[in-house]
């Protein structure tokens, strides 16, 4: 049976059709984080999930990532690591370009931040196509870090997103249409 904690987040997810541009279904989870029960709920499934597991690293992905990686990093002891777009980490770093619908981008990690053989999740609000989630991903395996899982709240399944991220597990707590 699917936890009741599930329903009362999806509802409090609202969609803006034609948001950033025509033919996009957003999802913002801003609405979310206004019902506080909502909010504790979904850190609490992801930290239930993920507590006493030998994770040592959350690595959140801009921007919504950043909502979601710290509190559950504080909850299960690990530390977190943002994993930002161009030209907003200071320090030295390592990156990885991703294709998008049209041309590239590219996400950073500093240097040190993670050692080789620490354990990861990688966190954001949604996967569609999977290349944000893939990137992350290649940045974590490049520095040797095992990667546990990606965790999102909201799936697109029919972008197959999940199939980019090969064998790597992906644990989601809503699928979307
Ligand atoms: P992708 O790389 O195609 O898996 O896209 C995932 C990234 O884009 C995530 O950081 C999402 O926040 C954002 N994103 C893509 N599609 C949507 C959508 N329909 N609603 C909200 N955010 C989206």
């Amino acid at each position: 049976p699917q936890d009741d904690r599930i329903s009362r987040i999806a509802s409090s997810i609202r969609i803006i059709p034609n948001f950033p541009k025509p033919g996009i279904m957003f999802q913002d989870i801003t609405t979310m984080l206004l019902d506080p029960k909502a909010f504790k709920d979904t850190i609490d499934l992801f930290v239930e999930r993920y507590k006493g597991k030998d994770i040592s690293v959350v690595a959140g992905v801009e921007a919504r990532g950043f909502i979601f990686g710290p509190p559950i990093a504080l909850a299960i002891g690990a530390k977190f690591v943002p994993m930002r777009k161009p030209g907003k980490l200071p320090g030295a770093v390592i990156s990885e370009e991703y294709s998008l619908e049209y041309g590239t981008d590219k996400m950073e990690m500093h240097v040190g931040a993670v050692e080789a053989g620490e354990r990861a999740i990688i966190i954001d609000d949604l996967i569609a196509t999977g290349g944000t989630l893939s990137a992350a991903l290649k940045l974590l395996e490049r520095v040797g870090v095992q990667v546990v899982e990606s965790a999102c709240l909201i799936e697109l399944p029919e972008l197959k997103g999940r199939e980019r991220l090969g064998d790597n597990p992906l644990f989601v707590l809503i699928k979307s249409a």
